[in-house]
């Protein structure tokens, strides 16, 4: 009986390594962990074409790639260092405790990082295992490919592959997984102070040029400034989105805010359902600093540790350095407030940022279903109001907001309103069936899922069970760290 031969199509990633070849010093080489029955449970064709990778060629050799199980030829596997401020208190060393950043990837759209997270333990592992559980991994999929079609600068997954392993978590045991994840860079606000922290001017001085050169080529090197300016942009306009969504990222600290402007690190993430200011979802957040209305401040606090280690090159006189730097931070809120209201201009169909009826939608809408009463509004631009009306507790108040909006409206406004108020976004319910599933090796209610909130802004006809809260007598919704 002749064997039957295994045909694996031949395909290589062409990678480049610009952070081993740019930034000694700012790296670890670290080989992955060998997982011990990897299998592929996704992989993102969609993004393996956008990366200029043969989706069919990738999909034979990613469960071995994006495992661990064996390198794609030409990686050079590395932890990134960096510092951090968690929940405001500073560690000098972080770093890629489970990450390996294989190398990255040249596209027509730019450079990106192709890095395995939970891929076993780094020289900057801590107490840590090194590892990632199939429901996180997943978790981290399906939110940044949402994120993605809501049109918010995100990283990207290209495939979870589950390790065969068992790990343990506070939750008990749990099957191990890797994601293989995509990004325009993986230098965070605390990869600066990591060499500020040491005072190791050089090496900044030589990160602070490779940011500029990778992210904002129009800036000279050695433009601190400017950069800070550019970082600043970026992020102010990322929060507002994040706030136009309702979404709580959970875990703001200065190691996962990336200078790139990407939303990155998704960890006890999720999308706030009714509408109230103060929604924590993070187990750990017991004081509330990353709670959703708290977003903006703590951006702005991010952004001044930021400031701070820019600061040697902000000015050669370090009391100039301290006065730009904080003539800078104090333009923060009023920059994020513009880029709310034109969030919210948007949302609202409206012609231009409208502050009185910006605000005034919010505090009608206290308390109803933040995403449902935003889509709504495109019914109600054409006098159906009754929708709208039945999410909130005090129609009375909403109604006189609705005179006044309706007579401010813009033309087409039916249709821009649906072009940018989601039906779909990833429910806390849902996603938790769908982890909870795939845990249980079914696949179906993930795969559905990711379907749906890949297409937030379609109809809502045949897709009901994707586009209500969940049901009552589910939650108060709590993530865990413990990823
Ligand atoms: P995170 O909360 O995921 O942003 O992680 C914060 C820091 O802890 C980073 O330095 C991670 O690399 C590290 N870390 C998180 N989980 C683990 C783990 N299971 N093993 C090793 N390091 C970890
Ligand atoms: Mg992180």
């Amino acid at each position: 009986m002749a064997l039957r031969k295994t045909h694996i199509p031949d395909m290589t990633i062409p990678f480049d390594h610009s952070y081993v070849r740019d930034l000694p010093g700012c790296y670890l080489p670290q080989a992955p962990d060998v997982a011990p029955a990897p299998r592929l449970l996704v992989l993102n064709r969609d993004l393996a074409g956008d990366l200029g990778l043969d989706p069919a060629a990738l999909e034979a050799n990613a469960a071995r790639w994006f495992s661990g199980a064996e390198l794609p030829p030409g990686a050079q596997p590395i932890a990134l260092a960096y510092a951090g401020h968690q929940f405001g208190g500073f560690s000098a060393q972080l770093g890629d405790g489970r990450a390996h950043l294989l190398g990255e990837i040249l596209t027509a759209k730019g450079r990106f990082d192709l890095q395995l997270k939970g891929s076993g333990r780094t020289a900057f592992a801590r107490g840590g295992d090194g590892k990632a559980a199939v429901g996180p991994m997943l978790r981290e999929y399906l939110v940044s490919e949402a994120m993605a079609a809501l049109g918010v600068p995100t990283t990207r997954s290209l495939a979870v592959v589950a390790t065969g392993e068992t790990i343990w978590r506070e939750t008990g045991r749990l099957p191990g997984a890797v994601l293989a994840r995509v990004a325009a860079s993986h230098i965070r606000v605390g990869t600066f102070q990591f060499f500020h922290a040491r005072g190791d001017l050089a090496r900044l001085r030589a990160l602070m040029d490779y940011t500029i050169a990778r992210h904002f080529p129009d800036l000279a090197p050695g433009d601190a400034l400017g950069l800070f300016d550019a970082v600043t942009a970026r992020q102010v306009a990322l929060v507002a989105e994040w706030m136009g969504l309702g979404f709580v990222h959970g875990v703001m600290n200065t190691d996962n805010m990336a200078l790139s402007g990407e939303t990155i690190d998704y960890g006890p993430c999720a999308f706030m359902e009714a509408y109230a200011p103060d929604t924590v979802f993070s187990s750990i957040d017991r004081q509330g600093r990353y709670a959703y209305a708290n977003q903006p401040l703590i951006l702005g606090w991010n952004l001044a540790r930021l400031a701070e280690a820019l600061l040697p090159f902000l000015d050669q006189d370090a009391d100039r350095a301290i006065d730009l730097a904080n003539a800078r931070l104090e333009a923060i809120a009023p920059a994020y407030r513009s880029a709310f209201l034109r969030v919210m201009a948007r949302k609202l169909a409206l012609p231009a940022p409208d502050a009185a009826l910006s605000d005034g939608f919010l505090q009608a809408i206290a308390g109803a279903d933040w995403t449902l009463a935003f889509r709504r509004l495109a019914d109600a631009a054409e006098g159906r109001t009754a929708g709208l009306l039945a999410l909130v507790p005090d129609p009375a108040l909403l109604t006189a907001w609705l005179a006044r909006w309706q007579a401010a409206l813009g033309a087409d406004a039916r249709q821009r309103l649906r072009a940018a108020n989601p039906a779909v976004i990833p429910r806390n319910h849902l996603v938790e069936a769908a982890l909870k599933a795939a845990e249980a090796g079914d696949m179906a209610p993930f795969t559905a899922l990711l379907a749906a909130v890949r297409d937030p802004f379609g109809a809502e006809a045949g897709r009901e069970g994707f586009t209500l809260p969940a049901p009552t007598g589910f939650g108060p919704y709590v993530t865990y760290c413990g990823t």
